[in-house]
């Protein structure tokens, strides 16, 4: 019996990977564990945030690092902490930012719902560039020029979301960003796998980074990572963490937060709303930990033969499916599912709705291919997973039903 029928919610199978609003991944149990264990004692904040950052440095190669709500808390700190350093009088003040260079260059082709997070602080989004090849329109992306010719004395730095393909590559752009002295802030959210991403970044010129969590590393839903210059990391976590301390009993961790930068303790920051529980932190160390140094290929060898199972039985009732293999052996292989006569929004609304309510990756529901992910789906879930789309996807079995 689940928990959640306590409360008269209904679980589901979520076939569309590690989701937000489908509660992320499945935790581990030793995540679990961990977190559970967190839950029983206290400690001062100020120090398991100076931990993780020691643990978060020597498994990302960066300065320093901070345990946040999630990337998106990640990329806003990050912005408010590039835009203040180390200046209190700043950081009292975001999200108002008059007076102060504010702007952040981003690539037009690289604006995405998230970059919204960067604006929250108090930045303006400044877009650069065209990307002709993408339009069709001829054969240049965004140049580093692009953003040459954007700089000004408002220009506080520039965020830079990472994807393959991606013009310019981050080795391009970093030459400039170190010419005018402008942080580039990465957002790497959903960048994981590779693991090279995780240690590769803060060594390639990123001044900050941001992981999600609750995605690939299988942390807890609302974790990510903030990492980078360890300057930076000190000023979103004083930007984040409860300030409500006597200015004279003010003795955070040295290495992590040096007092003596500090006149006197910050007030509550612009990240004070993205504050993170100790059992949070907790469960994403031990998740960082299993996902750096974990064997990778084994998890997708498992997720393989599991998806080799449930096409079996789709195929002898001649529901055309195929099993997808990535270019990389650290990503998972996941299910297409093509549909014939039937209408994609149709079957998704009947799997989701059935029980148990199965909700598969509707990216690509227009060309009438459901997408099957195992990522977040717990293995004793599969063989109901398989008999619903026996039933739904009319293949033979489901023909005898009706
Ligand atoms: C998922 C995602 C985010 C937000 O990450 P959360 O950990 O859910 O806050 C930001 N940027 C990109 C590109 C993402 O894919």
């Amino acid at each position: 019996m689940s928990i959640f029928s306590q409360f008269g919610v209904r679980t589901i199978i979520n076939a569309s990977g590690p989701v937000t609003r489908l509660s992320g991944a499945i935790l581990s149990d030793a995540v679990r564990e961990s977190m559970r264990q967190a839950g029983r004692d206290s400690v001062n904040m100020e120090e398991l945030q100076a931990a993780a950052s020691r643990r978060i440095a020597e498994v990302t190669g960066a300065g320093a690092g901070l345990v946040t709500a999630g990337a998106s808390a990640a990329l806003t700190l990050g912005t408010a902490a590039i835009l203040c350093k180390n200046d209190v009088a700043r950081m009292a003040r975001l999200p108002d930012t008059t007076g102060f260079p504010n702007e952040f260059l981003i690539a037009r082709d690289q604006r995405n719902g998230y970059d919204r997070a960067a604006a929250l602080a108090g930045a303006k989004l400044v877009d650069v560039g065209h990307s002709d090849w993408l339009s069709g329109a001829g054969v240049r992306g965004v140049e580093p020029a692009d953003y040459e010719q954007a700089i000004s004395p408002a220009t506080a730095g520039i965020l830079y979301v990472l994807r393959e393909g991606a013009s310019p590559t981050l080795a391009e752009l970093v030459p400039l960003a170190r010419r005018h002295h402008l942080p580039i802030l990465v957002d790497a959210a959903a960048s994981l796998p590779p693991r090279s991403n995780l240690r590769d970044l803060a060594s390639r010129g990123a001044s900050l980074v941001t992981f999600s969590g609750g995605k690939a590393i299988g942390g807890p839903q609302n974790t990510g990572i903030l990492c980078g210059e360890r300057s930076l990391v000190q000023s979103a976590a004083v930007q984040m963490l409860d300030m409500d301390e006597h200015p004279t009993l003010w003795s955070p961790p040295e290495d992590f937060i040096d007092r003596k930068l500090f006149p006197a303790p910050p007030r509550q920051g612009i990240g004070r709303g993205f504050k993170v529980a100790k059992e949070q932190v907790i469960g994403l160390l031990v998740a960082l930990e299993h996902f750096a140094n974990g064997p990778s290929g084994e998890f997708v060898g498992e997720i393989s033969r599991r998806l080799e199972a449930m096409a079996r039985p789709l195929r002898a009732a001649d529901i055309e499916c195929r099993i997808v293999m990535p270019a990389t052996n650290e990503k998972s292989p996941w299910l297409e599912l093509i549909l014939k006569d039937q209408d994609a929004f149709d079957v998704c609304r009947r799997l989701r709705a059935g029980e148990p309510p199965i909700f598969v990756g509707h990216g690509r529901l227009r060309e009438g291919v459901l997408v099957v992910c195992l990522d977040a789906v717990r293995p004793d879930h599969d063989e109901a997973m398989t008999s619903r789309f026996l039933a739904e996807l009319g293949g033979k079995r489901s023909s005898t039903r009706t």
